[in-house]
């Protein structure tokens, strides 16, 4: 049936947009792309996808996609919000050598830096890149130990105030007080549970190194109680396998398996070193990995073992680790990694794009319970339009080409989040971008006179 041109439907009076006469990328299983197809919005989910001939000829909304590519909105499956605000920060002193100076030199101090309303213009900011570049999904790994309590409500509002989903947690860490943040990873996860679906929880740690046993005892008890599951770095350098071995005998994986952490609904971030044995009790266990590869580089880390993860059956994604907000480009640069470190060109290509395009959708369905990542009627309507002319044929057997290569370089003319238009020509429509920037620019400037004086 087509919509009224007052957009409600004649029997649900539901709003509906038609985004026509674009390339659509469905996602689906089969691989459906139509050159010249139409999406059809009714509320916050996809109605009809098909070819524009026989699409509806009205709608409440129509958006004009010719000349672009229409795809499932992007998913970002490990972000630190708060870290913002850093761009273009040097700390004082020597430059760190090692990850855990980088560590304590920088992050450690630009957490404890940020006050409320630095935690809420560091999400905002963010997250307006995030939909600017398709991104409709965030799962975020949140630290602010001088504003711990209350802070992941701020974050939800700067994900209300863009539109786009997100999952919060709160890293759990002994480093500045024992448990700091178990409460409020406790009190989200309790208040999420019966929130909106674009909202969801997941208990955070920070990582085996800076977690005594007592904390990761309680946690893992908190979260089992509250059917939580887990989002922790793991054996991103060396100094978490090694201070977890002296500190505590054992090994990463083994910790967090003991304290009930593994499971279908926990995430765990990097996984650099683990040993081929710890990586098969994520498989054991069904638990996801999720890899940041241009965050890895800018650390001067070891590459993570995706290969060995995917030949195990894991649930591998992809996130940006606070980096950056292009989705596309981590893909990319893990490709590029892999065939570096291993001298070998053929290698990793279709698995960067699988992480990107599959991983994280089964990683966001795990997290939301929800079929988002693909355009295909009953999903919710996550949708990335980027202005895109191809110069060589596009189709199911060159598409992953024009995603690494093409699609990689732009930003989303429409961004639409649960059928709502986030970016609207580019513009984000939540907000007031360029203010919110400007205003940024002194807090970033209190935040970095903050860290030189501690
Ligand atoms: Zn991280």
């Amino acid at each position: 049936m087509a919509a009224k041109r007052d957009g409600k439907d004649d029997m649900t009076d539901q709003p509906t947009t038609l985004i026509t006469g674009g390339t659509v990328v469905t996602l689906d299983d089969a691989g459906t792309m139509m050159p010249d197809g139409y999406v059809l919005i009714r509320g916050d989910g996809i109605d009809a996808v098909g070819p524009t001939a026989v699409a509806p000829d009205r709608a409440g909304r129509i958006i004009d996609a010719r000349g672009c590519v229409v795809m499932p909105g992007l998913i970002n499956a490990h972000h630190h919000l708060y870290s913002t605000l850093a761009r273009g920060f040097s700390p004082p002193g020597e430059p760190a050598a090692n990850f855990q100076q980088i560590l304590e030199r920088l992050w450690w101090k630009v957490d404890r830096a940020l006050t409320a309303e630095d935690v809420y213009l560091s999400a905002a900011i963010a997250l307006a890149e995030a939909v600017r570049f398709g991104c409709t999904t965030v799962i975020d790994h949140h630290a602010s130990p001088s504003c711990c309590d209350g802070s992941l409500d701020v974050i939800e509002r700067a994900f209300r105030d863009i539109g786009l989903s997100g999952c919060l947690c709160y890293e759990v860490s002994d480093r500045n007080a024992d448990g700091e943040g178990i409460e409020e990873n406790v009190r989200f996860l309790r208040r999420t549970g019966e929130g909106s679906p674009m909202m969801r929880a997941l208990f955070g740690l920070h990582a085996s190194m800076t977690l005594s046993d007592e904390t990761l005892k309680r946690c893992g008890e908190l979260g089992r109680e509250l059917g939580a599951g887990f989002h922790v770095h793991v054996a991103e350098a060396e100094c978490d396998v090694d201070a977890t071995r002296e500190r505590f005998g054992a090994r990463l994986m083994d910790r967090f398996r003991d304290a009930g952490m593994t499971g279908p609904r926990s995430l765990f971030a990097h996984g650099i070193h683990l040993e081929p044995d710890e990586l098969d009790i994520l498989a054991e266990t069904d638990s996801m990995l999720v890899t940041n590869p241009e965050s890895n580089m800018n650390n001067g880390l070891a590459v993570s073992p995706v290969l060995e993860a995917l030949d195990r059956g894991i649930t591998v994604g992809l996130g940006t680790d606070g980096m950056a907000p292009r989705m596309i480009a981590q893909a990319r640069a893990l490709y590029l990694i892999h065939r570096a470190v291993r001298r070998d060109p053929r290698v990793a290509f279709v698995e960067a794009a699988d992480l990107l395009l599959k991983g994280n959708r089964d990683i966001a369905r795990r997290v939301f319970g929800d079929q988002r990542g693909v355009l295909a009627p009953g999903a919710p309507a996550d949708v990335a339009v980027f202005p895109y002319d191809p110069f060589t044929p596009l189709d199911g057997s060159t598409w992953l080409g024009h995603l690494l290569f093409g699609l990689e370089q732009v930003q989303a003319r429409w961004t639409l989040c649960r059928g709502t238009v986030v970016v609207e020509e580019g513009r984000v429509t939540g907000l007031d971008e360029s203010a919110l920037r400007a205003g940024a620019v002194d807090h970033a400037r209190g935040v970095w006179n903050r860290i030189r004086a501690m």
